[in-house]
């Protein structure tokens, strides 16, 4: 398949590519899409055939469903009801990184729900993504735009490595701003439950409702006693091509320990990636070291990460090693992202 590549900024939109591009999601194509969160493959969410050939580009696993993107309010028709909170939630936080869970309509094929009767929905704020999914005149279902089980692409030319040919058509932005995949609020249970987090935090919600709380399951490995809430969440993810190992605790230990691991995998001819930041990347004797950025700005961390993971990937190390973050905030975000990548390989010092 030809893949035709249209790049443009969001201040500057090439509106004729964005009608092309709708014309591809109305015929039951796929076209890859900017958000602000990562970028998307889309399709027509209403289109059980449209939406199966997303499963077949990622090759993503059946039983994980898609998230349904909506580019207004009207979003009646996909759902069976509307509870008070997820209304005073999408006023306070649409468009925006935040997914809904609720009941889902008929007309969701459950080839889009992977088969549930729920279905998550968000309104992006990225225009280019608003553009598209309005001039489509349909809900757009959307994965982000990666072979399944790689890091998220926060950049088109990643999206361009891992799915040209395969798909129709690539809308490209500039990076994505928030770069994490949203936060997931399942609102068919109450109290409301994070099944992922994101850039909606747990604080920026528990303003609006105090008691709500994150799928104990998130945070750990999964395990038989412990399953994650959204399906997804229990497939290993974001995941670089070699090995990571999370570092955690305090920052001189870290480094020392770090440099101590270098130096034993120098002694056996390997080659070593490090995830650093600001403050310690000079700190590392040897290795390839990338830097997130400050640690007094987290959400420049979480921007970042996923790019990080593949750059370290472009060059062939074998082990990546990477120091952490505290779970606070957009942490908790960063965290989960970073012990999925790792396959929860965690070392406390
Ligand atoms: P992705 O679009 O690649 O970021 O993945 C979507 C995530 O949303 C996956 O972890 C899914 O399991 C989760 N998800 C989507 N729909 C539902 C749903 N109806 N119930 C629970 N989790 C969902
Ligand atoms: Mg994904």
């Amino acid at each position: 398949m030809n893949t035709k590549v249209v790049k443009m900024n969001e201040d500057k939109m090439n509106i004729n590519a964005i009608e092309e591009a709708a014309i591809i999601i109305k015929g039951g194509g796929l076209v890859v899409f900017p958000t602000e969160t990562v970028y998307g493959l889309g399709a027509n969410a209403l289109d059980d055939k449209a939406v199966s050939k997303i499963f077949e580009a990622k090759g993503r696993p059946q039983d994980n469903p898609l998230i349904i993107h909506v580019a207004d309010f009207n979003i009646k028709e996909y759902i069976k009801e509307l509870p008070f909170i997820a209304t005073k939630l999408m006023e306070e936080f649409w468009p925006g990184p935040i997914t809904f869970i609720l009941n889902k309509s008929d007309i969701v094929p459950l080839t889009t729900s992977a088969g549930l009767n729920t279905i998550g929905i968000r309104m992006p704020s990225n225009k280019i993504a608003r553009e598209l999914i309005l001039k489509s005149g349909v809900p757009i279902a959307a994965p982000s735009a990666n072979i399944s089980g790689r890091p998220s692409p926060t950049e088109v030319e990643r999206c361009i490595e891992d799915l040209s040919g395969k798909v129709e058509y690539i809308l490209g932005g500039e990076g994505s701003n928030i770069g994490l995949e949203s936060t997931i609020l399942d609102c068919t249970v109450e109290p409301p439950c994070i099944l992922r987090p994101g850039a909606i935090t747990l604080e920026m919600l528990k303003e609006v409702k105090e008691d709500i709380y994150i799928d104990p399951a998130v945070m750990k490995m999964p395990s038989k006693e412990l399953k994650p809430k959204a399906p997804g969440m229990k497939y290993r993810h974001y995941a670089p091509k070699a090995p990571l190992k999370i570092i955690r605790g305090d920052l001189k230990k870290t480094i020392a320990k770090v440099n101590e691991i270098v130096q034993n995998c120098i002694d056996k001819e390997k080659t070593v990636g490090i995830i650093a930041t600001e403050e310690t990347k000079s700190c590392y004797n040897n290795g390839i070291v990338l830097s997130l950025g400050s640690r007094k700005n987290l959400d420049v961390i979480a921007k970042n990460l996923f790019e990080c993971l593949r750059a370290i990937d472009d060059k062939n190390v074998d082990l990546i090693l990477s120091e952490s973050f505290d779970e606070l905030g957009i942490g908790i975000a960063i965290m989960n992202r970073l012990k999925k990548s790792a396959g929860f390989d965690i070392l406390d010092v």
